[in-house]
């Protein structure tokens, strides 16, 4: 039997039509980081599978559920598509020893691979904008990276996004909280599901971010992290608070905020939007000091954020965004043997030029031509007969306004395209 071969399910195509507002997003998230001195760096899309299982913990949904994870055949070897960027990342900034250059800042920009049920802004092939900043212990690092993606939210023209805040502590606060947390839950056996249960001596943190209904009325009366943190703790979320203040940043503190990944600790944050139902974080971040040393450096301070971009870009088309076409600038009609060579030189000399031609290929008359050309969006049709051909000269007709076409030499005609 022969049927057609689908994608996999959760991995989506961008097809040229949605592409424009992909490249308008990228665009200007690129000029974006330039603008706060990020640099770029790009990690391959495969790692070992200890990396994520080492940073992220193994009592993660991620780890536990989420990742595609394969034995290589021919090396014998485990393998992870990542999940997220942060680990490869560091992995990376380790490896090449980049932290001898000082304190860096840091992006990448790409699919990540999650086997989770796929619904709206939920893929199995996503993508994400990742910023790290490593060697920076400050809280104004934890600022920055807060401030800059308000001045995002403003360039995209994006209302409605609500940042939230919390503080983890230092490891010592969420020692004590833990076994606080551990204590009342224990207490409250019965009214836990499934994953709680599970999860209750091995990763009692990550019960408070459960979306289960049932469980909400004993997660708000949980013992609060926020109540545990020491005076250093205490002090970095008074100063980033200060900053945000300082910087008109409107936050609410959300003392059930924690982050599903294992590694992070004082600050943590989340932009949620109402806007696009259940899956409304469409950025997460926060400060991530113990994870270098985990994955075998040196132990140094860093922070970083992940956006959605898939999330981003459905706001985007929520408030009917229409980045602008870049139609071609003109469509090259040639008919004839001397006018099919001579087609050739004037569609590389414009170019040469700098304009976008469009060559037509595939033969045909110059009437079928002319009706690809006025589909294609160009501005102008180049046409080209072996009269044209002969004398080195090219006609032009606008496509788009009103105009004569007129006959004129190669630079002329580009000229006159040029405006
Ligand atoms: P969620 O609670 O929605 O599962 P998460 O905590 O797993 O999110 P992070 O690991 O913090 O998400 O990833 C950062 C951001 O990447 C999320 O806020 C979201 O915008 C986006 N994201 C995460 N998983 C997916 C996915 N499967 N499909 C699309 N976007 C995703
Ligand atoms: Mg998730």
């Amino acid at each position: 039997m022969t049927g057609s071969i689908q994608a996999i399910r959760g991995m989506n195509d961008v097809l040229p039509d949605q592409v424009h507002l992909w490249e308008f997003f990228e665009d200007t998230v690129r000029d974006w980081l330039r603008s706060y001195g990020y640099r770029n760096i790009r990690m391959p899309v495969v790692e070992k599978t200890d990396l994520f299982v080492r940073s992220i913990g193994e009592v993660t949904d991620i780890v536990e559920k989420e990742m595609y994870t394969f034995i290589d055949a021919l090396s014998g070897d485990s393998m992870t598509l990542r999940p997220e960027g942060t680990a490869a990342c560091v992995r990376a900034v380790l490896q090449h020893n980049l932290l001898y250059g000082g304190p860096q800042r840091l992006y990448y920009l790409g699919p990540m691979f999650r086997h989770e049920r796929p619904q709206k802004g939920r893929y199995r092939q996503f993508h994400q904008v990742g910023v790290e900043s490593l060697g920076f212990a400050g809280p104004d690092m934890d600022a920055e990276h807060i401030v800059m993606c308000a001045r995002l939210w403003r360039r995209l023209g994006l209302p409605d996004i609500a940042l939230q805040i919390n503080s983890l502590g230092s490891s010592e606060a969420r020692a004590r909280h833990r076994a606080k947390l551990v204590h009342y839950l224990e207490r409250h056996l019965d009214r836990l599901d499934e994953d709680a249960r599970r999860r209750l001596h091995s990763n009692p943190l990550r019960i408070l971010d459960s979306k289960n209904p049932a469980l909400q009325e004993t997660i708000d009366n949980a013992p609060r992290l926020l109540d545990e943190l020491d005076e250093v703790s205490l002090k970095h979320f008074e100063d980033l608070q200060t900053i945000l203040r300082e910087a008109e940043i409107v936050y609410e503190i959300n003392p059930r905020l924690v982050r599903g990944l294992d590694y992070y600790n004082f600050t943590v944050f989340e932009w949620v939007t109402t806007r696009l139902g259940a899956q409304g974080t469409v950025c997460a971040g926060g400060r991530y000091d113990g994870l270098i040393e985990q994955i075998g450096g040196k132990p140094a301070p860093a922070a970083g954020f992940a956006m959605g971009v898939e999330r981003l870009l459905a706001l985007l088309e929520e408030y009917t965004f229409s980045p602008p076409m870049t139609p071609a600038d003109a469509y090259l009609v040639h008919q004839g043997e001397a006018a099919d060579r001579f087609a050739w030189r004037v569609a590389e000399r414009l170019r040469d030029r700098g304009l976008h031609v469009i060559h037509h290929c595939g033969g045909g008359g110059f009437k079928s031509q002319m009706k690809k050309a006025d589909a294609s969006g160009a501005r102008y049709a180049i046409i080209i007969g072996d009269d044209e051909a002969e004398r080195a000269e090219v006609s032009l007709k606008p496509l788009r306004d009103l105009g004569e076409q007129v006959r004129a030499e190669v630079d002329e005609a580009a000229d006159l395209i040029k405006g």
